[in-house]
């Protein structure tokens, strides 16, 4: 793709984007009076205009209704999770009997890996990426530490090479191979938080299967940003969460896939719950869980419907926009802002931003990193003092996210302005 890089070439952009209507759905915070440049739809996705309305559509039919509205409710809060499939199956790329809303993700983690790591004296490994989100980290450790085993021993990181920030996926596959028929479960996030690296999760999926394992992705950072096909991949399970890219509300309900052949296996051991019970018979409240042949049976409580208000709100504007239309925005946004990015460098007589994030197109999603080479803090002191809303992680580590549904080239434009504006 070829840019220029001027005010006038970002707003012609911004002019021709099929999406642009989408960006007045959405709530854009504030700074004395104008749009802050919200870049961090990474960590928290803005509130769709239309949020609270829908949350409003339950409260005044719990006002009304009170317990009536569980069958009467304008969407029956009994089945309310069933509003979700169809829509995140285009999301996640599978079946809609393979995907069910609930809870939070770490939970989710925690109760798919009840399910999927069962480790047995031979085979009882995970393999991970090296610094996975924290909270993953934790629930690895922990899953481990309860079957009785050394988290040393049985967790096994994937590096970065020396002098390297991104994880090379022949390593990956590798470590697999060599790890065989010791590993229980490869479980890596599909987007890494950190350096927005994008893993090939196919082909990582077929290295587990080869040596006999489960593969499993957390999308916190994947799902509602890149193209995912979890179906068509044979991945096993998948969760993410409804706040980062699926401007769902902090700390919305959760996404849980799990794949069809495992799904309808009502046998796969795991922790259960009333909802998660053959709906024909629930509520004859008998002795002995019967599971739901499909990621429903999963499923522990009824659904918190406020929380699923605001997620349906959101998938609504996805299901309008398109995912199609989402990836080719999301695509040719990215490379503008890497364009923008490498022309700073260009530009002056030393490189002031190492972009960590792979340059190729195939291996990231929205997420830059930029790590900065020189005056990093006082770059982004200076952006948060001009209206932009980026992420800083220590040591040195800027990270951004434009956005197809709410974010504009002219965001980007600017973005690149401020940070020249310092290096000059
Ligand atoms: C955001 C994120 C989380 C957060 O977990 P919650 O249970 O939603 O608090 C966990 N893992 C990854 C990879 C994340 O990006």
């Amino acid at each position: 793709m070829n840019f220029e890089n001027t005010a006038t070439a970002a707003a012609l952009m911004d002019e021709q984007d099929p999406l642009k209507k989408f960006r007045d759905r959405f709530f854009i915070p504030q700074q004395q009076g104008e749009d802050c440049i919200y870049l961090t739809g990474n960590s928290l996705g803005l509130q769709p205009k239309t949020t609270s309305g829908y949350v409003m559509q339950e409260l005044d039919d719990w006002a009304t209704l009170g317990v009536e509205g569980h069958s009467r409710a304008k969407n029956p809060w009994m089945p309310y999770h069933e509003l979700f499939p169809r829509q995140l199956s285009k999301i996640v790329g599978c079946l809609e009997n393979e995907v069910v809303v609930m809870n939070q993700l770490t939970v989710n983690l925690h109760l798919l890996m009840v399910s999927f790591y069962r480790p047995t004296d031979e085979r009882y490994k995970i393999i991970c990426e090296a610094k996975a989100f924290p909270s993953d980290q934790y629930a690895l450790e922990s899953q481990v530490r309860y079957h009785g085993l050394d988290p040393d021993k049985a967790i096994i990181e994937v590096m970065p090479r020396e002098g390297e920030h991104t994880i090379r996926k022949e390593d990956i596959l590798r470590t697999i191979a060599v790890e065989g028929e010791s590993v229980a479960l490869v479980m890596m996030g599909g987007v890494n938080y950190y350096t927005g690296q994008l893993f090939d999760m196919q082909a990582i999926t077929e290295a587990a299967h080869s040596v006999g394992a489960y593969a499993g992705f957390d999308l916190a950072h994947a799902a509602g940003n890149v193209e995912l096909q979890l179906h068509d991949w044979q991945v096993d399970f998948a969760c993410w969460c409804s706040y980062k890219y699926l401007n769902s509300g902090p700390g919305g309900v959760a996404g849980v896939y799990i794949h069809e052949k495992h799904a309808a296996d009502t046998q796969l051991p795991r922790f259960a719950g009333w909802w998660g019970y053959t709906k024909e018979t629930r509520f004859k409240m008998e002795k002995g869980f019967e599971a739901i042949p499909t990621a429903e049976g999963w499923q522990l409580s009824n659904a918190p419907v406020l929380s699923m208000a605001a997620h349906k709100a959101s998938l609504d504007i996805f299901d309008e926009a398109g995912m199609e239309a989402i990836h080719a925005k999301r695509k040719r946004m990215t490379a503008y802002l890497h364009f923008v990015l490498n022309e700073i460098n260009r530009q002056s007589r030393e490189k002031w931003i190492e972009i960590i994030t792979p340059a190729l197109e195939a291996e990231r999603g929205c997420q830059v990193s930029m790590l900065m080479l020189h005056k990093g803090r006082e770059i982004f002191d200076a952006l948060t003092a001009k209206g932009v809303i980026a992420d800083w992680r220590e040591p040195n580590v800027i990270r951004v996210a434009p956005v197809p549904l709410y974010n504009r080239y002219a965001d980007i434009w600017k973005l690149g302005e401020i940070i020249k504006g310092i290096c000059q």
